[in-house]
């Protein structure tokens, strides 16, 4: 008998368990398991996966009548989805782990922490080096004047940055923040401090019951045990807070740092420097001008990436993680916090988290449902 299946995003891992937004029900996540063969090939599932998923019994009836949206509170308990098939990935971050992510939104604040040049542009730099769309959210407006204002927005559209200028305060600007985020998967980063947790209350509506139904004890230990979790926007797009992301370790390549600057970028890509492997730091004939606000940045970095990339600086710049390239020739981050079972939670831990949500029967026939995966 074939099944019934739809798609989804995975919004949150817990143990070996995988909360999927159903493309069909987005308006509460199902806790799904993970069939043995995508083990067996070895896929690991990561938060922002787009998965196929094998339906449970009791929603069978609900998909019949067409219906849009389901609280998945009212299926018989313990009553899982299966995670039968993994889509290839558009893009990998490996920390925080995040698939299919498009953008970070780099938070800042323009006072209380005041707004330190150094720190932005560091973590401006390693956002640049994920590849990812950037915006660049300034919090905290209602507490500096116009004249405020108007410097941080002209000098940083010298770094080559248009920033949203928020006050989760008072509101002011998170429409247009909003509108950076409704499409694909976002992530949220920057220092503490600077209100991330009070603009994703502001960005996701009722998110406090969202995270105590699905996420239980998973959310308080989060600053330990550093999970990823995705929260749907009232206008689509999917948004993550990313622990981990919060300590940037510039772990990069000297020769191509230039990139990551998009006040320059242009003046190595039309026009070259006479040598070919020009750091840009002086040389004859370098196509990069000296006359930019963070060329010093520029050459702080690359002094620190060149120190790395010695066998010295090698041993000291581990990142947070290591990368395996799968059977379909992907490459997947894993925590570096090896052997697996240090990282994963205590049987009683997790018999706790689920209990939570499916009492003591549901936890029964979860335990039957996980033991009876395919052989
Ligand atoms: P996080 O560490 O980045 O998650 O920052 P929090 O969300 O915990 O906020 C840190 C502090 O900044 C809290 O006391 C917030 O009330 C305050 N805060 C957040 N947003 C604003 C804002 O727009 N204006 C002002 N004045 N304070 C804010
Ligand atoms: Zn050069």
């Amino acid at each position: 008998m074939s099944k019934a299946t739809d798609d989804g995003t995975v919004i949150a891992i817990q143990a070996n368990y995988y909360w999927v937004r159903l493309d069909q029900f987005p308006k509460t996540p199902l806790l799904c398991t993970r069939r043995t063969r995508l083990k067996k090939i070895g896929q690991k599932v990561m938060v922002g996966d787009r998965v196929k998923v094998e339906l449970p019994a009791s929603l069978l009836p609900l998909v019949k009548q067409g219906q849009q949206s389901v609280n998945f509170a009212d299926l018989a308990e313990g009553d899982l989805g299966a995670i039968a098939k993994l889509y290839p990935r558009r893009s990998v971050l490996e920390r925080p782990p995040v698939a299919n992510a498009e953008q970070i939104c780099l938070v800042f604040s323009l006072a209380d922490p005041p707004l330190d040049v150094w720190q932005l542009s560091r973590f401006l730099v390693q956002a640049e080096a994920t590849g990812l769309r950037i915006t660049l959210c300034l919090n905290k407006r209602d507490l500096v004047d116009a004249t405020a204002i108007a410097h941080w927005q002209d000098r940083l559209q010298g770094w080559g940055y248009d920033p949203v200028l928020v006050s989760v305060h008072n509101s002011e600007g998170l429409e247009p923040l909003r509108h950076r985020l409704e499409q694909g998967t976002s992530l949220m980063a920057g220092p503490s401090g600077v209100g991330k947790s009070s603009l994703l209350n502001a960005l996701v509506p009722g998110i406090e019951q969202r995270v105590k139904q699905v996420s239980g004890k998973l959310r308080k230990g989060r600053h330990t045990t550093r999970h990823v979790e995705l929260f749907t926007l009232p206008n689509g797009g999917l948004l993550a807070d990313t622990p981990g992301f919060n300590q940037p370790d510039l772990v990069i390549d000297g020769a191509k740092l230039i990139q990551l600057f998009p006040e320059v970028r242009h003046q190595v890509t039309t026009q070259s420097c006479f040598f070919k492997d020009c750091l840009h730091r002086g040389e004859p004939d370098c196509a990069v001008s000296s006359d930019w606000e963070r060329y010093e940045h520029y050459l702080t970095f690359l002094a620190e990436a060149l120190q790395q990339q010695t066998p010295e600086g090698q041993r000291d710049s581990e990142i947070g993680v290591k990368t395996k390239t799968g059977s379909d020739g992907q490459e997947y981050g894993e925590p570096k916090l090896e052997p697996k079972k240090y990282r994963r939670p205590s049987r009683r831990q997790t018999h706790q988290d689920l209990q939570e949500f499916y009492g003591e029967d549901g936890i029964e026939r979860l335990r039957e449902e996980s033991e009876e995966e395919e052989p």
